[in-house]
C-alpha cells in the first residue's frame, strides 16, 4: 500500500520547491471525505486516489495535478463540493477535479452514437487541459490493476473500454508504459485463457530467459566497452499481449516467437545511437526490412529511437531499441515528459503543437455529421501514426502510414476517389497502389466515366474508402446481376411459353417473394443473377409438371443448348475490360491508341492521359517516342483474359474477280473474324484491300497473315498500324 509519505518522498525529489503542505492538506481533506468508504477490496476508499496520486507522481506530474488526484473522486462520491476544493486549494485544482468528475460520467458503451458523443466530450475536455486525460488515465489505471475484484461482468466491460478507448489514448499522448500496461491488463481479462496460457509458459521458461537476458547484456556491454561507446543495456520480456498479438498476427505458437525480448540501449547523445547501431550489424546480421529510423523520423506521439532487428549468435532473432536518455524519458512518459513542473497552466507553445491533433479532431467533429464516420476517424488516428501530404492547392491532407492515392482521393470526395484512374506525386506519375509518405504533393487524375476497382481493396488503408468501394462493387455486382437475372428469365420464359408478366404477377411468384424477402421484381432478378435460383425452379412453381416434361422432351430430340450455355458465352463475348495490366493490376481503365493499334503479343507501354485513363501504345510507336515519359507506365498484356483486339491487315493483289471471297475464306479458316473489308482498285490491275479482323494475339493474325500470302494472285501483305 503507498501511503502519503511515499509521494512527498517522490514529488520533492523532482521538485524540491514544491509545496508538500498542499498535498498533505489534500490527504487530510481525502480522508476526511472518503472516510467510513470500502473499496470491494475491502481496504479503506483512501488507498485508491494514493495510488492514482503515486501513478502521476512516477510521471513527475506538477502539484496541481497530484492534488487533484487525490481528491478526484470526492466531489462524486462524498459530500464534498467543488466550492470547497476552490477555496483550499485553488481554481486550477477546482478545474482538474471538475473536469475528472465530468469525464468520470462518460460511458463508453457499444452504442455507435453515444460511444462518438462520448469520444467528443473527451476530446473537448483533452483540448481544455490535457492533465485532465492524464488524471483520468493514473485512475484507470489503479482501477485495471485492481480489477479482480470486480464481478465478471464488470471486468470485461471495463476492460473493453480500457482497450478501445484509454490504451489507444495514452499510446497517442505517447506514454508508452501506461499504455502497455493498460493493454495487458484488458487482455488478461478479456481473453484470459490465453493470458493464461502464455503466463505459465514464460513462467516456466523464465530461469533460461533470464540467463539469457544476462549473457547478451554482458556480451553487447563489454563490445560497447571495447569500442569506447558508452551504453547502457538492458533487456526484459516483452508484454504478454505483445507477444500474444505476434501469436495471433504470423499465426504462430508461443514457441516460434523469437523475438520475445527486447533489449534497449541507452546512450548520452545522438552520435552515439548510429555508431551503437552499426557496432550491432557488425555484430550481427540484420533482419532485412526491421530496421526503424524513428529518430529521423519520429512516430505521431513524438517517440525517438531506433529499433533493428538482428539473428544472434544462435540463430535466434534478438530485437534492440537505442536510444538518448532523452528519448527515453519521452517515450515512457510521452506528453508528461514536456510537462514544466515549475509553470503554472498550459504545456510550452512548442509542445503544444505537437499535440495539435487534439485540437484537429474537434475540428472533424464539427465536419463529420455520421457518428459512425467520425468514430472511424477518430479510432483510425489514434490507433496509426499518420502521413501528411498535401492537395494541389498546398491544402493539408493527413492520412494513416501506408495510405496511397486512391485513400487520398476518397478523403477528398466520394466522387474523386470513385473516378480515380491515375496520380501524380510531386509532378511523377505513380501507381494507384503507391505509398505516399509525408510531404508528397498528390494531383488525382480522375475520368468521368471511371468507376473504382476491386482490386483497390487489396492496398487501400483507410476504413472510408475501403467503406465505399465495397458499396459500389456491391451495387454494381447487384445490377449487373439483376440484368442477367432479367434477361435468363426471360429466355426461359421464352422457352417454355410462359407470359413472363404473367408470370410475374401470380401469387406462386408472390409467394416465393416472401419466401426471399425482397418486395420488388428486382429481388427475384437478382436471387436468378447470382444463381441463388434458376428461372426454371420459378416456372415449375407457376407450370404444371407436364408441361415442363413436354419442352424439354421437345428440346432434347433437337438438341437446343440450354439457354444459360448460349447466355453465358454471349456476355462473355461482349467484356472489354481486363485485357491489359498495369503494375499486375487487371481492370484498369484503357483506350487503345489508334496511331499503333496494339494487339496482345506487341511490346506495348502505357501514357498516362488527362482523363481518359491509361492509352495504350507499342513501345515503337511514334507518337509515344515523342511524348513526355514521366508520363509512361509500364504495362503488360493480361493473357488471362480471354478477350479479343481488332488489328488491321493491307493486302495488295491483283485484280481478279473471286480472289476477295478466297481471302475472306482464308481468314475466316483462321477461325478469325472479319469485322470490316473494303476494296479498291488502282490503275495498274492491281487491288488494295484492307480487312479488319478480330484476333487473340499477334500469333493468331501472323497466321492469317500467312495464309493470305499463300493465296495464287497476293503480291503482298502487311499489318496496317493506323
Ligand atoms: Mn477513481
Amino acid at each position: 500500500m503507498i501511503r502519503l509519505n511515499d509521494i512527498l518522498d517522490q514529488v520533492s525529489q523532482y521538485n524540491p520547491e514544491a509545496d508538500l503542505d498542499l498535498i498533505k492538506k489534500a490527504y487530510v481533506f481525502s480522508a476526511k471525505a472518503h472516510q467510513g468508504q470500502t473499496r470491494r477490496s475491502g481496504e479503506p476508499y483512501l488507498v485508491h486516489p494514493v495510488a492514482v496520486a503515486s501513478i502521476l507522481a512516477d510521471m513527475k506530474m506538477d502539484i496541481s495535478s497530484i492534488v487533484a488526484a487525490i481528491l478526484h473522486d470526492t466531489v462524486e462520491d462524498t459530500v464534498a463540493t467543488l466550492e470547497e476544493i476552490e477555496q483550499l486549494f485553488g481554481a486550477e485544482v477546482r478545474k482538474l477535479v471538475d473536469g475528472v468528475t465530468k469525464l468520470g460520467k462518460i460511458k463508453f458503451s457499444s452504442n455507435v452514437e453515444k460511444q462518438a458523443e462520448n469520444f467528443r466530450k473527451m476530446v473537448l475536455a483533452m483540448a481544455q487541459d490535457i492533465r485532465v486525460i492524464l488524471i483520468k488515465l493514473a485512475d484507470r489505471l489503479h482501477n485495471m490493476r485492481t480489477l479482480e475484484f470486480m464481478t465478471e461482468e464488470k471486468q470485461v466491460e471495463i476492460s473493453k473500454e480500457t482497450q478501445e478507448i484509454y490504451a489507444p489514448i495514452a499510446n497517442r499522448l505517447g506514454i508508452q508504459e501506461m499504455k502497455v500496461e493498460l493493454e495487458d491488463l484488458a487482455f488478461k481479462y478479456l481473453n484470459p485463457e490465453m493470458y493464461k496460457g502464455i503466463a505459465s509458459q514464460i513462467e516456466k521458461r523464465k530461469a533460461e530467459l533470464q540467463s539469457y537476458i544476462d549473457e547478451v547484456k554482458d556480451l553487447v556491454s563489454k563490445k560497447l566497452q571495447e569500442h569506447h561507446l558508452p551504453g547502457e543495456v538492458s533487456g526484459r520480456l516483452k508484454h504478454y499481449y505483445s507477444i500474444h498479438r505476434k501469436m495471433e498476427h504470423q499465426n504462430i505458437t508461443l514457441d516460434e516467437v523469437h523475438d520475445i525480448i527486447a533489449f534497449r540501449i541507452i546512450v548520452d547523445d545522438l552520435s552515439q545511437c548510429y555508431a551503437i547501431l552499426g557496432l550491432i550489424h557488425s555484430l550481427w546480421r540484420p533482419i532485412p526490412g526491421r530496421f526503424k529510423d524513428y529518430i529521423a523520423m519520429p512516430k505521431a506521439n513524438n517517440y525517438q529511437s531506433l529499433h533493428t532487428t538482428v539473428v544472434a549468435s544462435k540463430g535466434e532473432r534478438v530485437e534492440f531499441q537505442i536510444r538518448t536518455r532523452e528519448m527515453d524519458e519521452i517515450a515512457e512518459r510521452g506528453i508528461a515528459a514536456h510537462w514544466k513542473y515549475k509553470e503554472k497552466g498550459a504545456i510550452e507553445s512548442k509542445d503544444e503543437t505537437k499535440f495539435k491533433w487534439i485540437r484537429q479532431l474537434l475540428e472533424w467533429q464539427r465536419d463529420l455529421n455520421e457518428p459512425a464516420e467520425f468514430m472511424d476517424t477518430v479510432k483510425l488516428d489514434l490507433f496509426t501514426d499518420d502521413i501528411y501530404v498535401f492537395t494541389p492547392n498546398g491544402e493539408l491532407r493527413e492520412l494513416p502510414q501506408g495510405g496511397t492515392p486512391v485513400d487520398f482521393a476518397y478523403d477528398i470526395h466520394t466522387d474523386v476517389g470513385h473516378s480515380c484512374v491515375g496520380a501524380r506525386v510531386n509532378g511523377r506519375i505513380v501507381p494507384l497502389r503507391y505509398q505516399l509518405h509525408s510531404g508528397d504533393a498528390v494531383e488525382i487524375m480522375t475520368q468521368k466515366n471511371g468507376r473504382p476497382n476491386k482490386d483497390w481493396l487489396k492496398f487501400v488503408v483507410t476504413s472510408r474508402a475501403k467503406a465505399k468501394i465495397r458499396q459500389y462493387i456491391r451495387q454494381e455486382e447487384r445490377d449487373t446481376a439483376c440484368t442477367i437475372g432479367r434477361q435468363l428469365l426471360e429466355k426461359e420464359c421464352e422457352r417454355y411459353g410462359v407470359s413472363i408478366s404473367k408470370l410475374l404477377k401470380s401469387t406462386e411468384v408472390s409467394q416465393y417473394m416472401q419466401e426471399i424477402n425482397t418486395k420488388d421484381i428486382d429481388g427475384i432478378y437478382v436471387a436468378i443473377g447470382y444463381g441463388k435460383m434458376m428461372p426454371l425452379d420459378l416456372i415449375s412453381r407457376f407450370l404444371p409438371k407436364e408441361a415442363v416434361e413436354a419442352v424439354e422432351k421437345k428440346e432434347a430430340k433437337e438438341h437446343v443448348p440450354t439457354t444459360i450455355g448460349r447466355f453465358v458465352s454471349k456476355i462473355r463475348g461482349k467484356s472489354s475490360r481486363g485485357l491489359v495490366k498495369v503494375n499486375g493490376i487487371s481492370d484498369v481503365l484503357i483506350t487503345f491508341g489508334k496511331c499503333c493499334n496494339a494487339v496482345p503479343g506487341d511490346a506495348i507501354v502505357g501514357f498516362v492521359t488527362r482523363g481518359r485513363g491509361i492509352s495504350v501504345h507499342t513501345i515503337d510507336c511514334p507518337k509515344i517516342l515523342a511524348s513526355d515519359s514521366a508520363r509512361t507506365v509500364p504495362l503488360e498484356w493480361d493473357t488471362s483474359s480471354g478477350l479479343t483486339r481488332n488489328a488491321r491487315i493491307k493486302v495488295i493483289c491483283v485484280d481478279r474477280p473471286g480472289l476477295l471471297s478466297s481471302m475472306s475464306e482464308a481468314i475466316t479458316d483462321q477461325g478469325v473474324n472479319i469485322k470490316e473489308a473494303s476494296a479498291r482498285a488502282m490503275d495498274d490491275k492491281k487491288a488494295i484491300n484492307i480487312f479488319e479482323v478480330e484476333v487473340r494475339d499477334t500469333a493468331q493474325l501472323r497466321h492469317v497473315m500467312n495464309a493470305l500470302e499463300k493465296i495464287k494472285g497476293v503480291i503482298q501483305v502487311e499489318r496496317v498500324r493506323s
